[in-house]
């Protein structure tokens, strides 16, 4: 089940992590006694949480290298109960391009084991690494992979509510995934889209109009974070809106402004951009729209 079968023009591979499908599939297995992990360097940082590699010794016998994440000190008291939601949904699904958890360690402290994407967040890579990329090949590849992940979070009947260049991770340069499920809500039966309660420490300059404005969430404003998120890719890790605040970020996009057309960016993918910040959230592509782009364009 390589991505994408339909794509003549881009030969994509799967890593062999994602064939790694349901080995963990026994419950035993997603509960991970601490002396099984070993922690090694630390691999990234976010709001919540910290990331190290490590190793995970299976019932088996065998070793692999894990992701090992968990909350920031500080954190531990007011967010384990959203820590354990995360692994939870986590936990549900099962793509090849959606990180996969691997297991749970009760610690203490309390851990998230993951599979281990080698070559870290997209954010990081792209800006380190850019001499090594051709847009037209990797950034395309990577579009549709993350287009191919949140479709199947749709229809998981989840929003991601993060998606962003430090959330998406490379397991090589032809496979991109989608992680950090923090944020992350099920918008339930029947429902159009998942109604936030109260703020909270939201990213905006990455969120739709409707959702800074009136707290909705569904897969069209992922569609907008999606758009914000290639923005990044073709200007090889710029901080959207600069040095704004995301309230006046939000003030510019109010008034009908949009981020500018990277120099990398070829003008036909510029209009998807534009087509993601649609004011209006009908008016925006869906992922299957989204994915046949960046699989069938030939650019
Ligand atoms: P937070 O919820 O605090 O934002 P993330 O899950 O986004 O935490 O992880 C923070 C950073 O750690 C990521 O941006 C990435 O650089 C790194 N990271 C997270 N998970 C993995 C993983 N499975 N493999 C490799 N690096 C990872
Ligand atoms: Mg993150």
């Amino acid at each position: 089940k390589c991505y994408p079968s339909q794509s003549q023009n881009i030969p994509l591979t799967c890593d062999i992590i994602a064939s790694n499908n349901n080995n963990y599939n026994e419950k035993d297995e997603r509960y991970i006694p601490l002396e099984r992990l070993t922690r090694g360097a630390l691999i990234g940082e976010g709001e919540f949480a910290s990331v190290y590699e490590g190793t995970y010794l299976k019932n088996n016998g065998q070793m692999i290298k894990v992701a090992i994440k968990t909350l920031h000190p500080e954190q531990m008291q007011s967010s384990k109960g959203e820590f354990l939601r995360e692994a939870e949904v986590m936990m549900k699904l099962d793509h090849h391009c959606v990180v996969k958890l691997i297991g749970l360690s009760e610690g203490p402290p309390l851990l998230m084991v993951q599979e281990l994407l080698p070559l870290g967040s997209m954010l990081q890579y792209i800006t380190t690494n850019s001499d090594r990329i051709n847009p037209n090949y990797e950034f395309k590849i990577w579009a549709a992979q993350i287009a191919y992940g949140m479709q199947y979070l749709e229809k998981n009947e989840l929003v991601h509510r993060d998606l962003a260049a430090r959330n998406i991770l490379l397991a090589s340069k032809n496979q991109a995934k989608i992680s950090d499920f923090g944020l992350s809500r099920a918008f339930g039966q029947g429902h159009q889209y998942y109604q936030a309660k109260e703020g909270g420490k939201w990213p905006l300059k990455w969120y739709a109009p409707e959702s800074y404005n009136y707290g909705q969430f569904s897969n069209k404003s992922d569609v907008w974070s999606f758009g914000v998120t290639i923005w990044e890719m073709y200007t090889f890790g710029q901080t959207p809106y600069g040095d704004l605040k995301g309230s006046e970020a939000i003030k510019l996009i109010e008034e009908g402004e949009r981020l500018k057309q990277p120099e990398s960016c070829p003008d036909h993918i510029y209009d998807i951009m534009k087509r993601c910040w649609e004011y209006k959230a009908t008016g925006r592509p869906s992922f299957q729209e989204l994915v046949d782009i960046f699989t069938t364009d030939s650019g």
